[in-house]
């Protein structure tokens, strides 16, 4: 197939439409001296780009006048219109299935979370993701321009497929893009759940400005999502930033998944609450002895009331992730670390202790000075992220947002 290499007026349009999109979108408010400047599009081209965009309900003006205005003729401020087509998102984590409306500006209009039925098979995941879509799409009146799927893994991103999840039911070769393609005719999308958030980040989030960085996800076990020169690095199918499953210790003991001393095998919860229990006997008065399966919420929380067995857990927990990032980093020449979680956690605790290691560590580059920081959207990411895999096809020109506009790819 003859694949063309030229561009004709309407490609260059639409390109030039989807920066100013991706740029409002990002950005959430903009004058026309602000688009026109990290354009680079002349007045009257920006001009007839935005009432086009009006017109067609994607962009509105705003009432607000900006931060620094202080007399004068009043600039408008543009950004997405409330009534742009939306996005839905379902994120599919081991204790709940959530799902959400939102838009191009990463903008929750809608949510709700809900469980599992004590037989989870593929039949009663498939039921449910239906049930929960189906009421979703009462809550909007406004065109859906997609859905994206967040999911724990392993998946078959290409094939929309989760394979074999541990520890979620009987969840086995599970085409979740499969079940919600036969409710909607828009696109959909399947995203491990990392690099959902790692993406949420880079569209809405504190990794906007950086090209190189790792987004790292704790939950009961450790998932990661790289971005490498401003884009999500999602591998052949979806399965990159695995560090969980990377060994630290060629010797060590085998892990679920078949390795020998992967991180995961040191920092999941199983072993975290293991260490607790071993220690018990020497921290009676730790309020993790009392708990009968703490969380590593559970335990983060803990340390920072300054309960010592609680402390002494997470600094291991931070030594083995030290060994692990430092060599990720090394791989990937960054030096930004974003650490999100499963739930809204009190932040900083695990983000000094891991940067204190890091810039510390024996062999580590002198000139390096590595930036950890807590993600903005808390235990959010994941979700936000689902949200942001569709905005981001439709800012590539991949999704089509007006019927009979789009970029040929
Ligand atoms: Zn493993």
């Amino acid at each position: 197939m003859n694949k063309k290499k030229g561009f004709n007026i309407n490609d260059v349009r639409e390109a030039n439409r989807l920066s100013v999109l991706r740029l409002l979108a990002t950005n959430k408010m903009m004058s026309r001296a602000e688009l026109a400047r990290h354009t680079g599009l002349t007045k009257m081209t920006l001009s007839n780009l935005i009432q086009d965009m009006i017109a067609e309900d994607l962009v509105a003006e705003s009432q607000q006048l900006p931060d620094d205005y202080q007399t004068g003729r009043k600039p408008v401020l543009l950004m997405i219109s409330p009534d742009s087509p939306c996005i839905l998102g379902v994120l599919i984590r081991r204790d709940v299935l959530t799902t959400v409306i939102g838009d191009l500006t990463g903008n929750v209009i809608y949510k709700n979370t809900a469980e599992y039925p004590a037989e989870l098979n593929n039949d009663t995941l498939k039921a449910l993701i239906s049930e929960q879509y189906t009421l979703a799409l009462k809550h909007t009146s406004r065109r859906v321009i997609g859905t994206g799927i967040s999911s724990i893994g392993p998946l078959d991103e290409n094939e929309g497929v989760l394979l074999h999840p541990p520890e979620f039911g009987r969840i086995y070769h599970f085409n979740a893009v499969k079940v919600i393609g036969e409710l909607t005719e828009a696109p959909v999308f399947l995203i491990n759940d990392a690099n959902a958030a790692a993406l949420a980040e880079k569209l809405y989030g504190i990794g906007k400005a950086c090209a190189n960085y790792i987004y790292v996800h704790l939950m009961n076990g450790i998932g990661a999502g790289l971005v490498l020169n401003g884009r999500i690095h999602t591998g052949n199918v979806g399965q990159s930033g695995e560090i969980g499953h990377t060994s630290i210790n060629f010797e060590g003991p085998f892990c679920s998944c078949g390795n020998r001393g992967c991180l995961d095998y040191y920092t999941n919860i199983h072993n975290l609450r293991k260490r607790i229990t071993t220690q018990a006997a020497l921290n009676p008065e730790s309020r993790l002895v009392q708990q009968d399966a703490p969380t590593l919420a559970d335990i983060i929380d803990a340390a920072h009331q300054k309960d010592q067995l609680a402390v002494s857990v997470l600094e291991e927990f931070c030594l083995y992730l030290t060994w692990s990032l430092i060599n990720t980093l090394s791989l990937i020449d960054s030096d930004f670390i974003i650490i999100g979680y499963e739930k809204n956690v009190a932040g900083g605790l695990i983000e000094e202790t891991l940067m204190l290691n890091i810039n510390n560590a024996p062999g580590f580059n002198e000139n390096r000075k590595v930036s950890i920081v807590h993600s903005v959207f808390g235990g959010s990411a994941p979700l936000i992220g689902a949200i942001a895999v569709i905005s981001e096809h439709v800012f590539n020109g991949q999704i089509k947002l007006t019927p009979g506009v789009t970029l040929q790819n």
